[in-house]
């Protein structure tokens, strides 16, 4: 790096910065909750100390092989014999090759492709036709083989062309190894054990839900599915403040010691806004499985709080300028904008009571949820497919897609509750409270319920004695 070749690299090094630059961008625009301090984007970056940072990992790297290199040479040495054994069997070296063992056929792991039958798969190895009658005939009593689905893993020991094994799994806690050898098959079946890992996590909302529980450890599936526990209580991706916290009790299911897939919430705490909001998993005695808060009521409502996973609200329910018709309405619903195509969900369990064009409202569904209650979703771009007047639809079913039809100036969906036939705000409704579980049933819930609880107070408990400790500390000072 001598200055006298700079000439030369002057093009090349700016080339490099401004590459550097983009990606930096880049990578801020697709992480915005990484910024920090963002407030001011005209700020230079410190090309010099990553110009330092980079120079201290090389003259790290140059010192840690000058250090290393010659020892990794003596531990070879070590293992390579002295040239005077080399040049003995030299004189025959045919000999000398054929002794040394082949090594030995590798496993080769495929996953099923969409659409790839079994004879496919074992066309694209090269195996033949023999050898898969020969997997039918040995998996034909469980019929295990006939049933591929796309991502399946498969593996075939090959020696020279010849199948040797292959095994595959037929479900989670199984894997088959079928052996072939003289035209015969050998299966054996092995149990693969699954375990559920209890994780506990806690976090507090500074930019985004995502970002907290990401820190806390919690994967994304888990952050959707502690969205989905709470979605009658908390819209989690509009309702979110800085400074709200959780902690949420959930386990990960592992196979022979690898971690397979998320599992389930067990027991969630959120505090929202000073609002205090429990969740717990329970399994009834006939198996039905659902969420409960600490006093045993079911947290599931007879809606939804909005018929859109992710939307904006782009109008509210109440009086307003009405932008077609330039004059003063009760605009009856909420309006929530979202990407043209996204799904509608039907808010509630019901019966469809209007399904088509109504004037204004375009393409148009209302649902009558209860006896008094009553949902409408205009705009939409299609209806879901199989639906008519008369139909029963549950809550959550995808009822139609969003769109601009009729009276609108952008793709949203205009929702609207309605209490025997007078409109409400859909956003501030407040659905009659959930019974809570039977006697009976909420001792056992109780029982079940207390250790988890008593897990989550643990945790706050700390959570408080620390930060009190961080101001004492302060205050200290
Ligand atoms: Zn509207």
């Amino acid at each position: 790096m001598t200055r006298g070749t700079s000439d030369t690299r002057v093009p090349r090094r700016q080339a490099m910065r401004r590459k550097t630059q983009r990606m930096h961008h880049h990578f801020y625009q697709r992480y915005t909750e990484w910024m920090h301090g963002s407030d001011d984007p005209a700020a230079p970056m410190h090309w010099k100390r990553e110009r330092w940072i980079l120079a201290a990992a090389a003259l790290t790297l140059t010192v840690l092989s000058a250090l290393v290199m010659p020892v990794w040479a003596r531990a070879m040495k070590s293992d390579v014999p002295p040239p005077s054994y080399v040049q003995i069997p030299l004189a025959v070296p045919v000999l000398a090759s054929q002794e040394q063992p082949a090594p030995p056929a590798q496993w080769q792991i495929m996953h099923v492709q969409p659409g790839q039958t079994l004879s496919g798969l074992f066309e694209s190895r090269g195996l033949s036709f023999a050898d898969l009658k020969l997997a039918l005939d040995a998996t034909k009593k469980s019929g295990t083989l006939h049933d591929l689905h796309p991502g399946d893993e498969f593996a075939f020991l090959v020696d020279n062309g010849v199948l040797q094994a292959m095994r595959f799994d037929p479900d989670s806690t199984h894997r088959v190894t079928l052996r072939f050898a003289h035209g015969a098959v050998t299966r054996q079946v092995q149990t693969r054990t699954l375990e559920r890992r209890v994780h506990i996590a806690h976090g507090v909302i500074n930019s985004s839900l995502f970002g907290a529980a990401s820190r806390a450890g919690m994967s994304e599936a888990m952050v959707v599915k502690l969205a989905d526990v709470f979605k009658y209580d908390i819209d989690l991706a509009r309702e979110v403040r800085t400074g709200d916290s959780f902690t949420v009790i959930y386990d990960d299911v592992w196979r022979d010691g690898a971690y397979l897939h998320a599992g389930n919430i067990l027991a969630a705490e959120f505090y929202n806004r000073g609002h205090r909001f429990t969740a717990f998993r329970f399994q009834k005695p006939d198996g039905s499985i659902a969420y409960y808060s600490d006093d045993g009521r079911p947290l599931q409502k007879a809606l939804l709080r909005t018929p859109l996973k992710f939307s904006r609200i782009s109008s509210r329910f109440g009086m307003r300028m009405d932008p077609i018709l330039h004059s003063m309405h009760l605009h009856a619903g909420v309006d929530l904008a979202a990407p043209t195509g996204t799904p509608i969900h039907a808010a509630g369990n019901g019966v469809i009571s209007i399904r088509g064009w109504v004037r204004g409202y375009g393409r148009y569904i209302r649902i009558r949820d209860t006896p008094a209650y009553s949902t409408g979703y205009g705009h939409m771009s299609r209806f879901a497919p199989g639906l008519h007047v008369g139909s029963h639809v549950v809550q959550g079913q995808i009822i139609g897609y969003v769109g601009q039809t009729g009276w609108a100036t952008g793709p949203h969906l205009h929702y609207e509750v309605r209490i025997h036939g007078r409109p409400v705000n859909p956003l501030t409704v407040t659905m009659p409270k959930p019974k809570p579980l039977p006697p009976k049933l909420l001792a056992m819930f109780k029982t079940r319920m207390q250790p988890m609880m008593a897990r989550i107070d643990t945790v706050d408990a700390n959570v408080r004695l620390a930060s009190r400790m961080a101001s004492d500390h302060l205050q200290a000072d």
